[in-house]
């Protein structure tokens, strides 16, 4: 459907993440002079829902690619010595390394969705996992957390830490089903983050080092609001990972095109914008893709769907009004319907951002061999900085951390 007649626009999701890039960079440009300094002796305070201002609360732009790594690192490069933004460098690039950890190996993926399908839970674990899901389950902290996740659409790290590390220890509930919680409500719900995540505060991702929530780092952190005295796990029961280890293997993909050709065209996914992405103009042709009904198995919700919708949207209209991008949009990509815009303008090439394992990358699997049949050639890209870091995300951070601050130098002498 043409975008000019999705007009007008949706509704902003909530307050606290309009989605829209002009959004994103006014509270990258607000975070900035906090990314020294501040941010390395605050950002593990959580002082409630509305007042996270010790972190840049960034994930969901950074997420959907409304903004790219490249452009934090490079403005907050501008503004801090590398040293004094270290800290925070550090955490974008967290971000990356999960990225390619999960890139690497891809089974930890579809191992994770195995055992969501194929989880039993007792009568005693369901009535305890509806609780958790309801912020019912009596242990204040948890509760309001899981409260502020679903109104907001946010939680803070050490939150998100402590909220899962109750769920798996205290309340004893399945790593996978929490995972599946966090995924349904968080705007920067991101398969690698999030399920490596749960993975690492249950001791899978660095084997028998889990996390465990201690209720004085919790009164601590949240400066008094919560003080769970007893009722939380002591220890960490080791939990089995039932799948055998999975060997890294890594796939190099060229780069972004400087723009498009006669004949070439560009496939947006929803959750890698590219509003940033240099030489679009005029002649580029852009097809918009958001998956409405067959995303995955996993369910999101209502803020969730129109907050990456509407985001996929607005940047077609903002690439629209500015480069004077031709753009489309479709909400059932298939390759019925990407081929039917490629006819309809002549193109014989699509770029494609390879699409991160997770929910669209099993989305296209199914599509690209039906679209290889068409003749269209089909031109996957990464960013460079993936193409340099993902071969170290292999194995623990420590590795991939020595590459971190070349790239972020990089970063900051480029544009895009
Ligand atoms: C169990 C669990 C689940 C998580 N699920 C997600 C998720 O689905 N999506 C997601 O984006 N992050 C996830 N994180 C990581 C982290 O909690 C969020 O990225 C961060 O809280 C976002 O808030 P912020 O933008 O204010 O972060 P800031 O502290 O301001 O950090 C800046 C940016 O760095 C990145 N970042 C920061 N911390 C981490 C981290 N620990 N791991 C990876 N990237 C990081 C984010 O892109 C973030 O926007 C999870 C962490 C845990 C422990």
């Amino acid at each position: 459907m043409p975008l000019s007649q999705s007009r007008p626009k949706f509704p902003a999701t909530n307050a606290l993440f309009p989605p829209t890039r002009d959004s994103a960079l006014a509270k990258l440009e607000h975070f900035i002079p906090f990314a020294g300094e501040h941010y390395r002796l605050e950002r593990n305070f959580d002082y409630g829902s509305g007042k996270h201002n010790s972190v840049s609360q960034l994930s969901p732009y950074i997420r959907n690619g409304t903004i790219s790594e490249s452009e934090v690192v490079a403005s907050v490069l501008k503004s801090h010595p590398y040293h004094e933004a270290e800290k925070f460098l550090q955490e974008v690039f967290w971000r990356i390394y999960w990225k390619g950890y999960l890139d690497n190996r891809p089974a930890l993926w579809t191992n994770y969705l195995e055992d969501l399908s194929e989880l039993n839970l007792d009568a005693s674990q369901a009535k305890t996992h509806q609780q958790a899901r309801n912020g019912a389950t009596g242990i204040d902290s948890f509760d309001t957390w899981s409260e502020e996740l679903q109104q907001t659409g946010y939680l803070h790290n050490h939150a998100r830490m402590w909220f899962a590390s109750i769920w798996i220890f205290t309340l004893k509930l399945p790593w996978q089903l929490g995972a599946a919680f966090f995924l349904e409500h968080l705007l920067d719900g991101d398969p690698a983050s999030n399920t490596l995540g749960w993975r690492w505060v249950a001791g899978l991702h660095t084997k028998g080092k889990s996390y465990l929530a201690r209720p004085s780092n919790i009164t601590r952190y949240t400066q008094g609001r919560f003080q769970p005295a007893g009722g939380l796990a002591a220890e960490a029961i080791s939990i089995p990972d039932s799948h055998p280890a999975i060997p890294a293997s890594y796939k190099k993909r060229p780069a972004p095109p400087q723009g498009l050709q006669q004949g070439e065209g560009l496939l947006m996914l929803d959750e890698d914008l590219r509003p940033h992405l240099e030489g679009l103009d005029e002649k580029s042709h852009i097809l918009g893709m958001y998956p409405q009904n067959d995303y995955s198995q996993l369910p999101c919700s209502e803020p969730v769907r129109v907050f990456r919708e509407t985001s996929l949207r607005n940047t077609l209209q903002d690439l629209s009004e500015r480069k004077s991008c031709c753009v489309e949009v479709t909400t059932h990509p298939s390759s019925e319907a990407i081929e039917t815009w490629a006819q309809k303008y002549g193109l014989h090439t699509l770029w494609l951002a390879q699409p991160q394992i997770g929910p669209w990358n099993d989305l296209w699997s199914e599509i690209e061999p039906r679209l290889a049949k068409s003749g269209l050639q089909i031109l996957k890209f990464r960013p460079w900085w993936e193409n340099e870091l993902f071969p170290s995300a292999t194995h623990g951070f420590f590795k991939f951390h020595k590459g971190i601050k070349p790239v972020a130098t990089r970063m900051a002498n480029a544009t895009s």
